[in-house]
Protein backbone atom coordinates (compact mmCIF):
# COMPACT_ATOMS: atom_id res chain seq x y z
CA UNK A 1 0.00 0.00 0.00
CA UNK A 2 1.28 3.56 -0.78
CA UNK A 3 1.05 6.18 1.28
CA UNK A 4 -1.25 7.89 -0.93
CA UNK A 5 -4.22 5.28 0.05
CA UNK A 6 -3.79 5.65 3.19
CA UNK A 7 -7.57 7.13 4.90
CA UNK A 8 -7.17 10.80 5.78
CA UNK A 9 -8.58 9.33 9.08
CA UNK A 10 -6.02 7.69 9.95
CA UNK A 11 -2.70 9.07 8.15
CA UNK A 12 -2.10 11.63 11.35
CA UNK A 13 -3.84 11.67 14.50
CA UNK A 14 -5.72 15.05 15.55
CA UNK A 15 -3.29 17.39 17.72
CA UNK A 16 -5.34 19.11 20.33
CA UNK A 17 -3.28 22.60 21.08
CA UNK A 18 -4.46 24.16 24.12
CA UNK A 19 -3.20 27.85 24.41
CA UNK A 20 -3.84 29.60 27.64
CA UNK A 21 -2.99 33.02 29.34
CA UNK A 22 -4.46 35.34 31.77
CA UNK A 23 -6.56 37.70 30.13
CA UNK A 24 -4.64 40.48 27.82
CA UNK A 25 -1.22 38.63 27.31
CA UNK A 26 -1.97 38.50 23.65
CA UNK A 27 -3.42 34.75 23.15
CA UNK A 28 -6.26 35.47 21.78
CA UNK A 29 -4.44 37.12 19.10
CA UNK A 30 -2.25 34.03 18.40
CA UNK A 31 -4.83 32.24 18.11
CA UNK A 32 -6.74 34.14 15.46
CA UNK A 33 -3.64 34.59 13.78
CA UNK A 34 -3.46 30.61 13.38
CA UNK A 35 -6.77 30.11 11.99
CA UNK A 36 -6.85 32.82 9.46
CA UNK A 37 -3.24 31.02 8.38
CA UNK A 38 -3.51 27.50 9.14
CA UNK A 39 -6.43 26.05 7.65
CA UNK A 40 -6.01 22.53 9.64
CA UNK A 41 -6.74 23.81 12.42
CA UNK A 42 -10.29 24.98 13.92
CA UNK A 43 -11.44 26.91 16.57
CA UNK A 44 -13.42 24.28 19.63
CA UNK A 45 -16.34 27.07 20.39
CA UNK A 46 -16.51 27.43 23.53
CA UNK A 47 -20.12 28.14 25.89
CA UNK A 48 -20.43 30.72 27.96
CA UNK A 49 -22.79 32.49 30.33
CA UNK A 50 -20.98 35.66 29.98
CA UNK A 51 -22.84 38.09 28.25
CA UNK A 52 -21.72 38.98 24.84
CA UNK A 53 -18.62 41.71 23.75
CA UNK A 54 -19.72 44.30 21.43
CA UNK A 55 -17.04 42.88 19.00
CA UNK A 56 -18.27 39.08 19.25
CA UNK A 57 -20.13 37.11 16.79
CA UNK A 58 -22.44 34.77 18.17
CA UNK A 59 -21.46 30.58 17.28
CA UNK A 60 -18.04 32.36 16.08
CA UNK A 61 -16.46 33.43 19.27
CA UNK A 62 -18.43 31.64 21.62
CA UNK A 63 -21.90 30.09 22.20
CA UNK A 64 -23.80 33.07 24.74
CA UNK A 65 -26.33 30.69 26.55
CA UNK A 66 -28.14 31.46 29.79
CA UNK A 67 -26.97 29.70 33.26
CA UNK A 68 -30.48 27.23 33.22
CA UNK A 69 -29.24 25.94 29.18
CA UNK A 70 -25.74 25.53 30.58
CA UNK A 71 -26.35 23.41 33.51
CA UNK A 72 -28.43 21.37 31.14
CA UNK A 73 -25.62 21.03 28.58
CA UNK A 74 -23.27 19.99 32.05
CA UNK A 75 -25.68 17.65 33.35
CA UNK A 76 -26.29 15.89 30.06
CA UNK A 77 -22.66 15.14 29.64
CA UNK A 78 -22.48 17.44 26.75
CA UNK A 79 -19.40 19.13 27.96
CA UNK A 80 -16.13 17.89 27.90
CA UNK A 81 -15.09 20.31 30.35
CA UNK A 82 -16.08 23.31 32.38
CA UNK A 83 -15.02 25.76 34.59
CA UNK A 84 -15.84 29.30 36.27
CA UNK A 85 -13.40 32.11 35.00
CA UNK A 86 -14.06 35.48 36.42
CA UNK A 87 -17.23 34.79 38.00
CA UNK A 88 -19.10 33.34 34.25
CA UNK A 89 -19.32 29.27 33.51
CA UNK A 90 -17.48 28.33 30.34
CA UNK A 91 -17.22 25.03 28.65
CA UNK A 92 -16.53 22.66 25.72
CA UNK A 93 -18.54 21.74 24.02
CA UNK A 94 -18.03 17.74 23.87
CA UNK A 95 -18.98 16.39 20.13
CA UNK A 96 -17.07 18.61 17.85
CA UNK A 97 -13.95 17.60 19.67
CA UNK A 98 -14.84 14.24 19.09
CA UNK A 99 -15.60 14.30 15.74
CA UNK A 100 -12.78 16.06 15.39
CA UNK A 101 -10.38 13.78 16.79
CA UNK A 102 -12.47 10.69 15.10
CA UNK A 103 -11.35 12.41 12.05
CA UNK A 104 -7.76 13.24 12.33
CA UNK A 105 -8.22 17.08 12.17
CA UNK A 106 -6.45 19.49 15.14
CA UNK A 107 -8.59 21.62 17.09
CA UNK A 108 -7.34 24.75 18.94
CA UNK A 109 -8.81 25.42 22.35
CA UNK A 110 -8.48 29.13 24.00
CA UNK A 111 -9.22 27.69 27.49
CA UNK A 112 -8.18 28.58 31.32
CA UNK A 113 -5.88 26.36 33.20
CA UNK A 114 -8.93 24.57 34.66
CA UNK A 115 -9.96 23.70 31.63
CA UNK A 116 -6.57 22.85 30.40
CA UNK A 117 -6.51 19.92 33.40
CA UNK A 118 -9.34 18.66 32.73
CA UNK A 119 -8.42 17.80 29.18
CA UNK A 120 -5.39 16.77 29.86
CA UNK A 121 -6.74 14.20 32.11
CA UNK A 122 -9.21 12.60 29.37
CA UNK A 123 -6.99 12.99 26.50
CA UNK A 124 -3.40 12.95 27.60
CA UNK A 125 -1.90 11.53 24.21
CA UNK A 126 -3.41 14.15 21.97
CA UNK A 127 -2.97 17.18 23.99
CA UNK A 128 -0.50 20.20 22.95
CA UNK A 129 -0.42 22.57 25.77
CA UNK A 130 1.22 26.28 25.35
CA UNK A 131 0.99 28.83 27.93
CA UNK A 132 1.86 32.51 27.06
CA UNK A 133 3.53 34.81 29.27
CA UNK A 134 3.16 38.47 29.27
CA UNK A 135 6.92 40.36 29.38
CA UNK A 136 6.13 42.28 32.80
CA UNK A 137 2.76 42.58 34.75
CA UNK A 138 2.82 46.47 34.16
CA UNK A 139 2.58 45.75 30.67
CA UNK A 140 -0.19 43.50 31.09
CA UNK A 141 -2.46 46.27 32.68
CA UNK A 142 -1.56 48.43 30.08
CA UNK A 143 -2.90 45.95 27.88
CA UNK A 144 -6.36 45.44 29.59
CA UNK A 145 -6.65 49.37 29.74
CA UNK A 146 -5.74 49.88 26.21
CA UNK A 147 -8.57 46.88 25.22
CA UNK A 148 -10.68 48.92 26.75
CA UNK A 149 -13.76 46.43 26.37
CA UNK A 150 -14.40 46.28 29.74
CA UNK A 151 -14.86 48.28 33.21
CA UNK A 152 -12.14 49.20 35.42
CA UNK A 153 -13.85 46.91 38.04
CA UNK A 154 -13.67 43.50 35.63
CA UNK A 155 -9.91 45.20 35.06
CA UNK A 156 -8.83 44.96 38.63
CA UNK A 157 -10.49 41.09 39.18
CA UNK A 158 -8.77 40.29 35.49
CA UNK A 159 -5.60 41.57 36.98
CA UNK A 160 -5.75 39.46 40.37
CA UNK A 161 -6.70 36.76 38.52
CA UNK A 162 -3.52 36.78 36.21
CA UNK A 163 -1.75 35.76 39.72
CA UNK A 164 -3.48 32.83 39.92
CA UNK A 165 -3.74 31.83 36.05
CA UNK A 166 0.26 32.51 36.27
CA UNK A 167 0.82 29.76 39.02
CA UNK A 168 -0.05 27.33 36.66
CA UNK A 169 2.56 27.86 34.31
CA UNK A 170 4.86 24.31 35.11
CA UNK A 171 1.56 22.30 34.01
CA UNK A 172 1.81 23.40 30.44
CA UNK A 173 4.04 21.66 28.11
CA UNK A 174 5.55 24.98 26.03
CA UNK A 175 5.74 28.40 27.29
CA UNK A 176 5.90 31.50 25.19
CA UNK A 177 7.05 35.30 26.36
CA UNK A 178 5.16 37.78 24.38
CA UNK A 179 7.39 39.99 24.32
CA UNK A 180 7.13 40.51 21.09
CA UNK A 181 3.46 39.52 18.96
CA UNK A 182 5.29 38.38 15.91
CA UNK A 183 8.28 36.96 18.00
CA UNK A 184 5.63 34.95 20.05
CA UNK A 185 3.33 33.93 16.94
CA UNK A 186 6.40 32.49 15.24
CA UNK A 187 7.38 30.48 17.95
CA UNK A 188 3.57 29.46 18.44
CA UNK A 189 3.87 28.08 14.63
CA UNK A 190 6.85 26.34 15.28
CA UNK A 191 5.96 24.04 17.97
CA UNK A 192 2.36 23.24 15.80
CA UNK A 193 4.89 22.41 13.09
CA UNK A 194 7.25 20.21 15.54
CA UNK A 195 3.99 18.64 16.94
CA UNK A 196 2.87 17.45 13.57
CA UNK A 197 5.74 15.77 13.07
CA UNK A 198 6.03 13.44 15.88
CA UNK A 199 6.40 9.93 14.78
CA UNK A 200 3.66 8.86 17.09
CA UNK A 201 0.84 10.82 15.39
CA UNK A 202 1.79 9.51 12.19
CA UNK A 203 0.47 5.68 11.73
CA UNK A 204 0.34 6.59 8.19
CA UNK A 205 4.05 6.37 8.43
CA UNK A 206 4.04 2.34 8.63
CA UNK A 207 2.72 2.26 5.22
CA UNK A 208 4.99 5.02 3.76
CA UNK A 209 8.16 3.70 5.25
CA UNK A 210 7.68 0.19 4.16
CA UNK A 211 6.80 1.41 0.74
CA UNK A 212 10.17 3.39 0.42
CA UNK A 213 12.27 -0.11 1.47
CA UNK A 214 10.28 -1.78 -1.08
CA UNK A 215 10.95 0.38 -3.81
CA UNK A 216 13.32 -0.70 -6.35
CA UNK A 217 15.76 1.63 -7.33
CA UNK A 218 17.78 -0.80 -10.16
P1 LIG B 1 -12.97 35.86 27.98
O1 LIG B 1 -14.17 36.16 28.83
O2 LIG B 1 -11.92 36.95 28.07
O3 LIG B 1 -13.34 35.54 26.56
O4 LIG B 1 -12.31 34.53 28.56
C1 LIG B 1 -11.95 34.46 29.89
C2 LIG B 1 -11.14 33.22 30.13
O5 LIG B 1 -11.95 32.06 29.98
C3 LIG B 1 -9.98 33.05 29.16
O6 LIG B 1 -8.81 32.72 29.89
C4 LIG B 1 -10.40 31.90 28.31
O7 LIG B 1 -9.28 31.17 27.86
C5 LIG B 1 -11.23 31.09 29.27
N1 LIG B 1 -12.13 30.20 28.55
C6 LIG B 1 -12.81 30.44 27.40
N2 LIG B 1 -13.52 29.38 27.01
C7 LIG B 1 -13.28 28.41 27.93
C8 LIG B 1 -13.71 27.05 28.06
O8 LIG B 1 -14.46 26.50 27.26
N3 LIG B 1 -13.26 26.38 29.15
C9 LIG B 1 -12.43 26.93 30.07
N4 LIG B 1 -12.02 26.16 31.10
N5 LIG B 1 -12.00 28.20 29.97
C10 LIG B 1 -12.41 28.94 28.92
Amino acid sequence: MTADIVPPAIRRRGLMLVLSSPSGAGKSTIARNLLENDHDLSLSVSVTTRPRRASEIEGVHYHFVSQREFDRQRDSDALLEWAEVHGNCYATPREPVERAMAEGRDMLFDIDWQGAQQLKEKMRADIVSIFILPPSMRELKARLKRRAEDQEAVIETRLTNARTEIEHWKEYDFIVINNDLDRAYAEVRAIVTAERLRRDRRPGLFDFVSGLLDEKTT
